[in-house]
C-alpha cells in the first residue's frame, strides 16, 4: 500500500486496508470498526478502492418510472409515512386504468424499467396482481417489471391462497421480471418486533429470496437504517445478505435506505447526517464483496450527497424516478424532487469525474446513438 494510502487509513483501519488491498473479505468485527471510527475518509477511501477495482468510473443509472399502486396497508409500520391514516395521507387505489394512465404519461420517455410496490391492502384480490403486471406490459411492450417486495408476495400468496413459490410463479407468467429490496429493513429479531412486528420476519423474508431465486428471477436488497437500529445490527443485516449471495447468487445491487422520520411514528428521530448517509454506502460497498452494485438512491440522499457517494463506494445512482411516493410527494417538504432528466443524471454524474452508463435493470449497457431527452426542464442541481 501506498505510504500516501497508509496516512489516509491510519493505524485504527491499517489491518482492514490490508485485507482491502489482499481482496479478503471483512469481518464482523471490522465492519463495526469501520462504523465506529472517525475516520469517515478512510473508510471511504478502501471504499472506493473496491468501487473502482469493480467498475473504474462507470456509474450507472436506469430510465425508470415508479408505481406505487395503493397506499392502504394493514400493516402500520412504525417508520413509514407513506400508508393512509388520520392526520396523513389519504387512501388511495388505483385501477388498472389508472395504471395505464399514468405509464402512458410518460411515453415520450425511452423508459426500461417499471417499479411497482404498494402497502398491504387486503381489499385487492389476486388477480389484481397478475393483471396489474399485464397491463405494464401492454402499455410497455418490453419494460422490465420489478414489483413487489418480499412482504406483498407473502400477502399475495395469502389473498390467492397459494403458496409464495406458486404465487410467483403466476407473477412470472403473467411478465414479473424481478423482485425490488425492501420488506425486511433490517435483519433483525428485535428490530421486527418493535417496529414492522406485522411484516413478515427474517426467516420469511430469506424464504422468499430463496424461492425467487430457485424460479431464476432476480432481486435486490436493502437496508433502512438511522431509526433505532445498532450499529452491529447494520452489520449483522449486511452479513446475513452476504451469505444468501453465496447461497443463491441472484442479488443485483445493495441500496442502504436512509430512514426519514417526518410523518412517522419516530418523528423524534434526529434526521440523518451526510456522515451517517456516506458511511452506510462505503461500509456497505465493503462488507459486500459478493454484490457487483451498490446503490445511491438520490431520492432519499439527495442529489448531492449521492455525487460524493460516488467517491464513497457507490456505483449505482437508481434513475430518472418518475412518480415516487413512498418518502415524500411532489411539492411537500420543500423543494426534494421526484425526477432527474436524462441531462441532469447525467450531468450529476460527470460534474463529479465519473462516467455515466446507461443500464437496463440487469446492468447491461444502453448505448444510443441519439439519447432521447426528457421533456422536462433541466434544474440546477443545487435545488435538488
Ligand atoms: Fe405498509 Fe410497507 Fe408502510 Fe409497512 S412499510 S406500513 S408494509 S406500506
Amino acid at each position: 500500500m501506498p505510504v500516501s494510502a497508509e496516512r489516509v487509513v491510519g493505524p485504527e483501519l491499517l489491518g482492514i486496508a490490508e485485507k482491502v488491498h489482499r481482496g479478503e473479505r471483512l469481518s464482523r468485527e471490522d465492519g463495526v470498526r469501520l462504523y465506529e471510527t472517525p475516520n469517515l475518509t478512510g473508510v471511504g477511501y478502501l471504499a472506493n478502492v473496491v468501487r473502482e477495482r469493480k467498475h473504474g468510473a462507470k456509474t450507472y443509472f436506469v430510465r425508470n418510472q415508479h408505481v406505487n399502486y395503493t397506499n392502504i396497508c394493514n400493516k402500520f409500520c412504525k417508520f413509514c409515512s407513506f400508508y393512509a391514516k388520520k392526520g396523513g395521507p389519504s387512501p388511495y387505489e388505483m385501477s388498472l386504468d389508472e395504471v395505464r394512465q399514468r405509464l402512458s404519461w410518460h411515453k415520450d420517455v425511452p423508459i426500461t424499467e417499471v417499479h411497482m410496490v404498494g402497502g398491504i391492502n387486503p381489499r385487492l384480490p389476486y388477480s389484481y396482481y397478475t393483471d396489474l403486471v399485464r397491463a405494464v406490459k401492454e402499455v410497455r411492450p418490453g419494460v422490465h417489471v420489478k414489483a413487489f417486495t418480499a412482504v406483498e408476495i407473502v400477502e399475495i400468496a395469502r389473498v390467492g391462497k397459494v403458496s409464495f413459490e406458486r404465487a410467483l410463479a403466476d407473477l412470472i407468467e403473467a411478465g414479473l421480471d424481478s423482485l425490488p429490496g425492501g420488506g425486511i429493513e433490517v435483519l433483525s429479531d428485535r428490530v421486527h418486533k418493535e417496529l414492522f412486528g406485522k411484516k413478515l420476519n427474517g426467516e420469511e423474508w430469506k424464504a422468499v429470496a430463496r424461492a425467487a431465486a430457485k424460479l431464476g428471477l432476480k432481486q435486490y436488497a436493502t437496508m433502512l437504517y438511522g431509526h433505532i437500529e445498532t450499529v452491529e445490527e447494520r452489520v449483522d443485516h449486511l452479513i446475513q445478505l452476504r451469505e444468501l449471495q453465496d447461497e443463491t447468487g441472484h442479488f443485483l445491487t445493495f441500496t442502504p435506505l436512509s430512514f426519514h422520520p417526518e410523518g412517522t411514528e419516530l418523528e423524534d428521530i434526529k434526521p440523518l447526517t451526510g456522515d451517517v448517509d456516506l458511511r452506510n454506502i462505503a461500509v456497505s460497498r465493503l462488507m459486500l464483496d459478493n454484490f457487483d452494485h451498490v446503490k445511491s438512491f438520490w431520492i432519499m440522499n439527495t442529489a448531492a450527497i449521492t455525487q460524493a457517494a460516488l467517491w464513497y463506494g457507490a456505483d449505482d445512482c437508481d434513475g430518472l424516478v418518475h412518480e415516487y411516493e413512498i418518502t415524500y410527494k411532489d411539492g411537500e417538504w420543500g423543494n426534494k424532487r421526484q425526477a432527474l432528466t436524462y441531462e441532469n443524471m447525467v450531468h450529476m454524474i460527470r460534474e463529479v469525474g465519473r462516467e455515466p452508463i446507461e443500464r437496463d435493470s440487469l446492468y447491461r449497457e444502453i448505448v444510443r446513438d441519439d439519447p432521447v431527452p426528457s421533456p422536462r426542464r433541466l434544474v440546477p442541481l443545487a435545488q435538488a
